[in-house]
């Protein structure tokens, strides 16, 4: 038998996901994040089963051009939009040659933007621009005070086809923070400065990662599904992937379904005395007569190394914990109270009946980091 460390990709569970996020859309237009290789369970295959008739994004996001041709390579027709636009102009013959949209948030941008030159059979190509506005998360976009501005500049070039204007919340997953309402008002002001016949409803606008999708209404006291709260066009990630997007407890949690699973085996088994320790550094030790199961998957898989004693694992679906220190290729769980398990046996480190934000709570992290985090030596199943 080979290593038993594997992932388990549920594409049901991902497709039930982009329907409970269009639900909390409405009228909204559906773009799905598949930045970092699909938040780490394979951009392609996301991307497919979300092309899927049944369950459609109506558009992709990612990070890089890179990300985009290698969905563009395996078939992907459908909108892609590159959330940090270019880096390099070098890359915009490419961006239209693809059809790739951009997202367009520094001055610099807009100046290669505008004077770059297609040549060829590129010559009467157009790119679609995703204007991102600073709002207030002081990360990336052009000011609030110069929008209004860049997006007649941006209007009147030959290189620009369709223009949307966008922003993103910095505290989308506290709702109740009044950075939201702020946000959304410095938003509301950009759009009343343009010019008149683009106003209000002419520009299709995009403002909503998942948290803001699934809670911001209820904190603005509007309906779910208000495109007016959400913009033309909401932004899910997180949640697709079956994580709960807020801080606290909500009630999505208990509709969304986890897509990735991640187990191994328990590959050999220890009777510890009181006072013994299993592991490195032996700086957890037992205080009573225990028995440990040594599991193959370790922080060389993408396991937290800083996941502490007590970390929740399932043993054979049994609830139990993580004992001592991770190893790159092992850790040890407790098996004190299952002393019916052993040798061979399934270990769920995060997924099905464990959901993965309860181990990144233990870890110090998020569901995100872990997500993304699992290495290319772990196998992957796939469930259609
Ligand atoms: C990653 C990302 C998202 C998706 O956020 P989630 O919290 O995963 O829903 C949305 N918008 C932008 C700009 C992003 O970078």
């Amino acid at each position: 038998m080979s290593r038993p460390t594997k992932m388990v990709i549920n594409l049901a569970h991902l497709r039930h996901n982009l329907a409970v996020a269009k639900r909390y859309a409405g009228k909204s237009q559906v773009m799905a994040v598949i930045k970092a290789n699909g938040y780490g369970h394979g951009a392609v295959r996301v991307a497919q089963a979300l092309s899927h008739e049944s369950s459609t994004a109506d558009a992709f996001a990612v990070a890089s051009v890179d990300e985009a041709l290698e969905l563009r390579a395996a078939g992907i027709t459908r909108r892609i939009v590159l959330l940090e636009g270019f880096f390099d102009p070098a890359e915009l013959e490419i961006i239209a040659h693809e059809r790739l949209d951009i997202v367009i948030h520094s001055e610099q941008q807009v100046q290669q933007l505008l004077i770059a030159r297609f040549v060829g059979e590129l010559s009467s190509r157009t790119i679609n621009v995703w204007l991102k506005v600073d709002t207030g998360m002081q990360r990336l976009g052009i000011p609030a005070e110069q929008a209004a501005a860049v997006q007649q500049r941006l209007a009147a070039s030959d290189n620009v086809g369709e223009l949307r204007l966008m922003t993103h919340f910095a505290c989308a997953d506290t709702p109740e923070h009044n950075a939201n309402q702020q946000q959304l008002d410095v938003f509301n002001q950009v759009r009343k400065q343009l010019p008149s016949k683009l106003l209000q409803s002419d520009i299709e606008t995009c403002i909503a990662n998942s948290a803001a999708l699934v809670a911001l209404p209820t904190a603005m006291a509007a309906k779910a599904g208000d495109s007016k709260i959400l913009g033309d066009w909401v932004r899910p990630g997180i949640m697709l992937y079956g994580v709960n997007p807020l801080v606290n407890e909500h009630p999505v949690a208990d509709d969304l379904l986890p897509v990735m699973t991640l187990s191994s085996r328990i590959i050999s088994t220890r009777i510890l005395k009181p006072g013994d320790s299993t592991g490195y550094g032996k700086d957890w030790i037992a205080d009573r007569p225990m028995r440990a199961g040594i599991v193959a998957i370790g922080y060389g898989d993408g396991y937290p190394r800083h996941a502490p004693t007590g970390t929740p694992v399932l043993v054979e679906g049994k609830p139990s914990r993580l004992l001592g220190r991770v190893s790159m290729d092992m850790l040890a769980v407790d098996l004190t109270d299952l002393p019916e398990y052993g040798e061979g046996d399934s270990v769920t480190l995060w997924g099905e009946g464990l959901p993965v934000w309860e181990v990144a709570n233990h870890a110090g992290t998020i569901a995100y980091e872990l997500l993304t985090g699992v290495a290319e030596r772990v196998a992957v199943e796939v469930l259609t």
